[in-house]
């Protein structure tokens, strides 16, 4: 524990980490970004790595600006600014450079990524409840997926699940980007790595977000064990209802012609080979398109552009956006995978998200 403080902090946080990496590089400025969840303990985590890296003489930011993932470091508007040569990065693990555009790390800054492990951790009852749920889907091979907030209690659910009679199956991580069992809201290589080998998963954690992709990029029954919660509930109803609103976009987009591309300005969800692909389907479909650049996406920003020229838009930013801020938006809002179905006016392979 690195102060005593930290010690009210529902999450296991190595201060330490950050302190060795201000030490190493004899930090002078120092910019500590977290997810908007731990930010009211902010203030304990600044003072106690003041209370580390006393010696050092650094000045400590912290970052108020909502960061969603490791995608989201603000690296370009700090190194205009406040020119940190630290970033600590709190609570997720580096964002795959292969999805975002060379040169993803930031060139002038340090950034350390801190674990921030939940403390949370479900029942006996809880994993019972997710095993009779799992059972009750026909599933006797479960693959077990994760955030990074879980990452350390992945072993002792799997051998519970398995002292209930299931076969658990845990994909090997991917570092240094993944744990084991450990998925992003947009990339679910691991637990589509054990697709052939499972009849289903078990998504440990909270949220709808990450457990309905992984039904959209698996179809499997997924059910989810939610610490926080400390409850059990079986998503695949919801996730079949999902598939198919997505489906309705995808063949509302197939006589799209004019398209919005909406390229995205945060300093992981900039992907140039991916804008470029699409920019390249849509002209060979003899369509036309307009590149949208922005680093935050809502209905309303959506609206401001949208003068009825366009037919259809497509996210390449974050999956989240078209599957849960704006699934609902009067035109088609899609996700990479799905407007490429569009353009190739195929309704399968359901591709998502890429
Ligand atoms: S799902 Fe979205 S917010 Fe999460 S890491 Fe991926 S791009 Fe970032």
């Amino acid at each position: 524990m690195a102060c005593d403080k930290m010690a009210g902090i529902p999450y296991r946080i190595d201060l330490d980490l950050a302190a060795r990496a201000a030490r190493r590089i004899r930090a002078r400025r120092i910019v500590v970004q977290m997810p908007d969840g731990l930010k009211p303990y902010g203030w304990i985590i600044i003072r106690c790595l003041e209370e580390l890296i006393g010696d050092v003489g650094a000045e400590v930011y912290l970052h108020l600006d909502s960061t969603f993932g490791a995608c989201d470091l603000h690296y370009g508007q700090l190194e205009a600014t406040i020119k940190p040569d630290l970033i600590v990065h709190i609570g997720h693990s580096p964002y795959p450079a292969e999805l975002a555009h060379p040169g993803l790390e930031p060139s002038r800054t340090t950034v350390v990524y801190v674990p921030a492990l939940s403390m949370a951790e479900p029942s006996r009852h809880a994993i019972e409840k997710a095993a009779e749920l799992l059972e009750g889907r026909g599933v006797r091979r479960v693959g077990l997926v994760t955030t990074a907030q879980h990452v350390h209690i992945v072993k002792s659910v799997a051998s519970s699940l398995e002292g209930m009679g299931l076969e658990v199956r845990v994909p090997r991580g991917l570092p240094p980007y993944f744990s084991d069992a450990q998925s992003l809201g947009c990339d679910y290589r691991l637990p589509r790595s054990l697709v052939s080998r499972v009849d289903g998963f078990l998504y440990l954690g909270g949220g709808l977000f990450h457990p309905l992709g992984l039904y959209l990029a698996t179809f499997k029954p997924v059910v989810r064990l939610d610490p926080y919660r400390d409850d059990a509930d079986d998503l695949t109803g919801e996730g079949e209802r999902v598939y198919k609103v997505r489906l309705a976009k995808v063949a509302e987009a197939m006589d799209a012609r004019r398209w919005g591309i909406i390229v995205g300005l945060k300093s992981g969800q900039f992907r140039p080979w991916l804008v470029e692909r699409l920019a390249s389907a849509i002209k060979e479909k003899g369509g036309v398109y307009v590149l949208l650049a922005n680093e935050f996406l809502s209905p309303g920003y959506l609206a401001s552009v949208d003068s009825g020229w366009f037919d259809a838009f497509v996210v390449t930013s974050c999956p989240r956006l078209p599957t849960d801020d704006l699934w609902d938006y009067h035109k088609p809002v899609l996700t990479p995978g799905e407007a490429f179905m569009a353009l190739s006016g195929k309704l399968e392979p359901y591709r998502f998200p890429w």
